[in-house]
């Protein structure tokens, strides 16, 4: 796959991050899962600390996720997994107390380079929240609102239409493209800000609890449709529900958090590994614990 440009626009140096490091470094250093027989990384992070203000948010990440996989980030709340799939497409920018520190390689780029235009990230690295967001506008224009910002050329009924049928809502709405997107259901607004994320022809989709507001059946219809993403995109997904990151993922972080002299409590990955091996046989005493619904 060529390199994605993310440098396009003039805003290059517009969010790009305060310098300096964080020091400490008590957690074990996970070391990047690599090998020449699996798929290429798409994103490896390396020693990523973020914190909000002078507090450090989650400390030392280094993981390497894979394209055309779908890599799950599981753990209690407050240890950092929502902070860390900010920082692959750099949505931490946008909260002014939040700071990176480290790396974040995404297809051989820096994605904090001083030259890198966070726009273009996002982009290529879409994002679909907790709770669906469709904007106050008709399904076609919620679709539209992405390649417009960026400037898309081409047929614009054909983008909107191509975005739909990828996110397996276009049979449901074809017939009321201008009505409010407000009208649709819960799991049809999230297929819709699937859809949206999909239409600026992105190459990774960040999943941050997506079906933690669905019901059963909607929460169903989106794992299926990952699994038939997963084909043309890569995925991220945080998920509090442990029997969803076992049904959909191929790799799993399991993070944790550890309690600070002071108080503070800082996140940091425990273990990565395939799904089946933190579920079944995982290597640390704290996963086992976790995915045996021991603690958290
Ligand atoms: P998780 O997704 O695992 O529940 P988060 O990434 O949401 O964890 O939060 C990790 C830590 O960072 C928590 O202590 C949380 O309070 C803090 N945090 C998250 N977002 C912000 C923010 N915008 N400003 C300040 N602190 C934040």
């Amino acid at each position: 796959m060529p390199e994605p440009k993310l440098t396009e626009t003039a805003s290059a140096a517009a969010g790009s991050r305060a310098a300096g490091r964080v020091s400490g470094g008590r957690f074990e250093r996970q070391a990047p899962a690599t090998s020449p027989t699996m798929a290429p990384p798409i994103f490896e992070s390396r020693d990523l600390t973020v914190s909000y203000g002078d507090k450090v948010a989650v400390r030392n990440v280094d993981l390497a996720m894979r394209q055309h996989e779908i890599t799950a980030l599981i753990g209690p709340s407050g240890c950092g997994k929502s902070t860390y799939l900010r920082c692959l497409n750099r949505m931490n920018d946008l909260i002014s107390s939040a700071r990176v520190d480290g790396e974040v390689i995404y297809h051989g780029q820096d994605l904090y380079a001083g030259d890198v235009d966070p726009v273009q990230v996002r982009k290529r690295i879409g994002m679909v929240f907790q709770k669906p967001n469709p904007f106050p506008k008709s399904i076609y224009d919620n679709i539209a609102f992405g390649p417009r910002v960026v400037g898309m050329k081409g047929n614009m009924d054909q983008i909107v239409e191509s975005a739909l049928r990828r996110a397996s809502l276009w049979d449901e709405v074809k017939d009321r493209l201008k009505t409010n997107a407000f009208g649709m259901s819960g799991g049809q607004q999230q297929r819709l800000c699937i859809a949206r994320a999909l239409a600026t022809q992105p190459d990774v989709l960040l999943m941050d609890e997506p079906c933690s507001a669905l019901d059963p059946i909607s929460t169903a219809r989106i794992e299926d449709l990952m699994l038939e993403l997963k084909a043309d995109y890569s995925i991220v997904i945080v998920t509090h529900n442990m029997q969803q990151a076992a049904r959909v993922s191929d790799r799993t972080a399991f993070f944790s958090v550890e309690l600070q002299d002071d108080g503070h409590r800082i996140g940091h990955v425990v273990e990565f590994d395939h799904t089946e091996t933190i579920f079944s046989n995982p290597s640390d005493k704290r996963t086992e614990d976790y995915v045996t619904g021991k603690f958290g």
